[in-house]
């Protein structure tokens, strides 16, 4: 029967005294309920997504709302077919989400506003508003909210640079940010208000959130939502879905998510099936040419068929490489 699966996401800032002995009780509690996932543990508190039936992450939450620490803790429910993840992980960390150590900030301390999906729609609608996506790009590339600004980063620990070039986009500026569930926000939010900047607010309960919203019901959102399980993307807008996602190569439209084959790469791009078998799978030459490429090895290629391959991507040039 279809739906007798849960994918729960949730975090919650609050003091972990041991964050190396809580995750060890709460993989042995997680293993035991029969849950799959992954999560962070760290003195600054607890991110997780785990899947289960129902049955289980209803005791999973049960068993959180008894710890006091936990009580208030916000789940985002997703139904599913089936478990989102292979294995249970539970790792200590240093934090939660990584600004940049010297820059940290405790969002118990120091936050944007919090919007509500309906406060953050009118929001954006409005003109001195700017939308700033707080992901990876390659979250971003598969979808976002319409007209939000891209910040160019590999990582959400170079965001805090990337808004010292940009100054001038944002200052007088109502600041809006987003990322997937919120977590990411009530540290960038916090940050952007200790770097000087007035009017920031979030998205409360992140894009998962709004998508669920009875009344925003997901509008202003293109595409789909990047999630770090194996469903890759969910939907959010449930009045329309148009594709912004492009193919890595060919630039036509995809939703497709494919690692580059180089393992010191793993570079997320966006790929049809037909793309990915013609270009190996890999993001670029030196990717495709690397020892250990894993597509090379799957498909049992030899050294001459690579040759040959790559011959032919070089007779076929129209990559936006
Ligand atoms: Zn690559």
């Amino acid at each position: 029967m279809e739906n007798q699966y849960r994918v729960l996401l949730y975090y919650k800032y609050v003091h972990i005294y041991d964050p190396q002995e809580f995750a060890a009780e709460h993989l042995e509690l997680c293993n035991k309920i029969g849950l799959m996932g992954r999560i962070i543990v760290a003195k600054e508190g607890i991110n997780g997504t785990v899947s289960g039936t129902i049955d289980q992450t209803d005791a999973y939450m049960k068993y959180m709302k008894e710890d006091t620490r936990f009580e208030d803790m916000i789940y985002k429910i997703d139904e599913a077919d089936g478990h989102a993840f292979k294995k249970m992980k539970v790792r200590p960390r240093n934090e939660l989400v990584t600004l940049r150590l010297e820059d940290d900030v405790n969002p118990l301390e120091l936050t944007g506003k919090y919007l509500s999906p309906k406060e953050f729609y009118e929001s954006m609608k409005a003109h001195d508003t700017v939308v700033i996506d707080a992901r990876n790009d390659y979250e971003y590339d598969l979808g976002h909210f319409r007209g939000a600004i891209k910040p160019d980063i590999n990582s959400f620990r170079e965001l805090p640079d990337w808004i010292r070039n940009n100054k001038e986009m944002l200052e007088g500026k109502k600041i809006l940010t987003y990322c997937t569930g919120g977590i990411r926000c009530e540290k960038f939010s916090g940050w952007l208000l200790k770097e000087g900047f007035e009017d920031v607010s979030q998205l409360h309960g992140g894009i998962v959130t709004y998508g669920k919203d009875p009344e925003v019901q997901g509008e202003l959102w293109d595409g789909q939502c990047y999630v770090f399980d194996e469903r890759i993307g969910v939907q959010v807008n449930q009045r329309e879905h148009n594709v912004v996602g492009k193919d890595y190569y060919t630039g036509e439209p995809c939703e497709r998510f494919v690692k580059c084959g180089n393992p010191d790469c793993n570079k997320h791009i966006l790929s049809s099936e037909k793309n990915e078998h013609f270009y190996l799978r890999s993001c670029s030459h030196e990717c495709r040419i690397h020892p250990s490429n894993r597509y090379v090895q799957e498909h049992g290629l030899s050294e001459e068929e690579v040759q040959l391959r790559l011959k032919k991507i070089e007779e076929n040039k129209v990559t936006v490489e």
